[in-house]
């Protein structure tokens, strides 16, 4: 597919060649010391007979390494003699973000994953999104999008699916996900992300799912175990590798937990600007009423700390990093179990 006219992408891989192509996507990057400097965003295309394309990503934020780990191993071992179909992998999206270990692209200070479907003329991340959403999501049948908490958080390891109008696609994204098999799957309903990858992905009616596979700052042992695993499920589930998925969980569970985060009740909301101390780690199941944590107030040690509660049962999903806190900050959230006729 020849890219866009004013995209500023240069791209020189061929998306039907078959066998195994190593390349970059080329965005021009002025700086002081290099006037025509150019930032290389790894991409790979492994392709085999036929069969679907699928894209796996990583390190759309660059503190979040189980998803860059696992995309570039598989892009390393992945073999076009065994493979049905076509896998895009991109293990770091915002290449610059993944370099400097952090959540927004250090180049423009932008969430990438903020800035979908993005301008062929924008700054560094818009112009990034725009070849992905006009490039590479045409070519793309699944997507699976692999993230973590980051620095400020830390998830249970789960998939994760927005709750879609269409029964057939949302069985479909169900199935998707419990094939991957991460302990947890989270049903969102109604949540405004219009700008995000997963948007983008969905607008163009390619099949989704994203990961939560740990966070805090490090990387996750299990979580790096679950991602590689889920990626090698996904291409066995679309019978573009042979071999059945493998869904057995640590706790003996045979396949993936549904849940559902459907309202405000799942949250927990930072009262004021302060020192968060955490209660419980994510995964850990969770009472209505329940202290989850205390916020304190080290300038002033004779103050109380505000004490939060839980605003439903369930099990901790996101847990945010004990640390300083702001005030409108998300601080927990709580998963309970998925009902489809809710
Ligand atoms: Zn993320």
């Amino acid at each position: 597919m020849a890219k866009p006219a004013n995209s500023r992408v240069i791209c020189d891989l061929s998306w039907d060649k078959p066998g195994r192509q190593v390349s970059v996507l080329r965005l021009p990057q002025s700086r002081n010391d290099a006037g025509w400097g150019t930032v290389e965003v790894p991409i790979m295309v492994t392709a085999g007979g036929k069969g679907p394309t699928v894209l796996f990503t990583g390190g759309v934020h660059g503190d979040e390494y189980e998803g860059q780990i696992a995309v570039s191993r598989l892009a390393r071992l992945l073999d076009p003699r065994k493979l049905r179909g076509r896998v895009i992998m991109m293990p770091a999206v915002d290449l610059p973000a993944a370099l400097a270990g952090t959540r927004l692209c250090p180049i423009d200070s932008r969430d990438i994953n903020r800035c979908f479907p993005g301008d062929a003329r924008g700054t560094f991340c818009q112009m990034l999104a725009h070849f992905i959403d006009s490039v590479v999501l045409p070519l793309v049948d699944v997507s699976v999008d692999v993230h973590s908490g980051g620095h400020s958080m830390d998830s249970a390891l789960s998939t994760n699916m927005h709750h879609l109008p269409d029964r057939k696609v949302m069985a479909r994204t169900l199935d998707l996900a419990a094939a991957f098999g991460a302990p947890y799957n989270v049903v969102f309903w109604g949540v405004d992300e219009g700008a995000t990858l997963t948007s983008s992905v969905e607008r163009r009616g390619i099949l989704s799912i994203g990961t939560e596979l740990g966070g805090y700052g490090r990387v996750s042992v299990e979580g790096v175990r679950i991602a590689e695993r889920g990626l090698r499920n996904v291409l066995k589930h679309l019978g573009m590798i042979a071999g059945k998925p493998e869904t057995l969980q640590r706790d003996s569970a045979a396949a993936t937990r549904h849940m559902m985060v459907r309202d405000r009740a799942a949250y927990a909301f930072c009262p004021a600007d302060g020192l968060f101390e955490p209660r419980q780690t994510s995964g850990t199941p969770v009472k209505k009423g329940e202290t989850a944590g205390f916020v304190h107030f080290i300038e002033d040690p004779a103050r109380r700390p505000i004490k939060l509660t839980y605003a439903q049962s369930g099990v901790l999903w996101m847990a945010m990093g004990p640390g300083r806190c702001h005030k409108g900050d998300t601080l927990a959230v709580v998963m309970r179990d998925y009902q489809a006729e809710a």
